[in-house]
């Protein structure tokens, strides 16, 4: 297939953070962006070159991006599967929509890993109330998460028996639900790679994650732990890409939980934790998205420095006004990253910052001084 190039179109479907940054990568190298997003303030819609603020389904609007964009990716995993299988008649669609459809969905997601032979926390499939019912007692303490359109730990509770998963269950309007084991975590990492359609990989440092209230806080990149345990996450990162017969920017989390490593999720997109190659490396996980789209060879992924990124929710705004950005700004190792967001709500992601040292201990430190200084954790 041919490569396409500047200054052709390109197809967005999802207007958040992570289609911003796409369209900012595209527009560098000198494509133009169409991005579809029901959300007229969308933080990419705002930046692209068109914006179509339509739903997922529209017809009309599907067709209209079938027309003017040769290639289309997404940044979401929730966009309809056959939203993708529709452009893939005609377009270019990466990733594709068999791998989309399995990891939106946590049933099919977990099924995969497992069928994979990769290792995964033990879950049961929670149909119905009697699924329930005759679950494994061992599942407890668990935590109950919807199969469909889960993110940031919303639809996702902690229960530590059959009463109060039904509870929660019924809380899900009984939706198809996955109940997993709560494991004894020693940290969580991930791994953000790119394949190209020949098969070529491309993947950064593993990175190690730590979460408040279930959200991405911190990463430090590379990750701490174990040498073994770092190389072991990239294997197996490679082997979910392989299996997926994958083709663009895909990120892996993992648990590490008594010294193994178990996958946790499959994001079909660049991921949270792969923010830090924006200012870090030499080719960034958006424009490797970019690169695996049209058709052109992945860029260098090497790190020129030892990163930490800190999420920015909406927690940290003051009740009217701005929280006090010039504590970032006058880090001159620091890089700020602010979404544009209309509304700053809590536990929205509006933006993340990067501290960029020559030592991971420095990054470390210095990012935990200014995270500190917004009243973060
Ligand atoms: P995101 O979209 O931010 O990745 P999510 O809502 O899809 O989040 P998960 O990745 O399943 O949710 O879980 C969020 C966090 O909750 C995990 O990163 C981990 O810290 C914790 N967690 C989830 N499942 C387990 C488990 N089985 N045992 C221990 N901790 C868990
Ligand atoms: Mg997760």
């Amino acid at each position: 297939m041919s490569t396409i190039l500047p200054p052709s179109m390109l197809g967005m479907l999802g207007g958040g953070q992570l289609g911003r940054f796409f369209v900012i990568a595209a527009h560098e190298m000198g494509y133009k962006v169409t991005v579809l997003d029901p959300d007229k303030h969308s933080p990419a819609g705002k930046i692209a070159d068109v914006h179509i603020c339509s739903s997922y389904t529209d017809q009309e609007a599907l067709k209209r991006m079938e027309e003017t964009c040769l290639a289309i990716s997404t940044e979401f995993e929730n966009v309809p599967a056959e939203t993708l299988e529709f452009f893939s008649r005609n377009r270019i669609v990466r990733p594709s929509a068999i791998a989309v459809g399995i990891t939106q969905n946590r049933v099919s997601e977990k099924r995969f890993i497992r069928d994979a032979g990769l290792p995964v926390a033990p879950f049961a499939v929670i149909n119905s109330i009697q699924d329930l019912e005759s679950v494994q007692q061992d599942l407890y303490p668990g935590i109950l998460k919807v199969a469909r359109f889960g993110y940031d730990g919303k639809g996702q509770a902690r229960v530590r028996n059959l009463e109060e998963a039904k509870v929660a269950f019924a809380s899900f309007n009984s939706d198809v639900c996955v109940l997993e084991k709560m494991l004894n975590l020693d940290y969580e990492v991930s791994v953000v790679l790119a394949r190209e359609a020949n098969g070529k990989v491309v993947s950064y440092p593993t990175s190690e994650n730590s979460h408040l209230n279930g959200i991405l806080d911190i990463s430090i990149i590379p990750a701490r732990g174990k040498d073994k345990i770092n190389f072991q996450a990239q294997k197996l990162a490679l082997l979910v890409a392989e299996k997926l017969d994958y083709v663009g920017v895909l990120g892996v989390e993992f648990f590490v939980s008594d010294g193994n490593l178990l996958v946790n999720e499959i994001a079909p997109r660049p991921h949270n934790s792969g923010h830090f190659t924006i200012d870090a490396c030499i080719t960034n996980q958006f424009e490797q998205q970019v690169r695996a789209l049209v058709g052109l060879p992945l860029g260098e992924a090497r790190m020129h420095s030892s990163a930490v990124m800190v999420n920015l929710l909406g927690d940290i705004w003051p009740e009217d006004g701005e929280p006090s950005w010039d504590i970032a700004f006058s880090c001159d190792q620091l890089k700020m990253h602010l979404y544009g967001k209309n509304e700053p709500r809590p536990a929205r992601k509006m933006g993340h910052f990067t501290v960029l040292a020559t030592s991971r201990d420095e990054a470390i430190k210095k990012a935990m001084e200014i995270r500190q200084a917004f009243g973060i954790g």
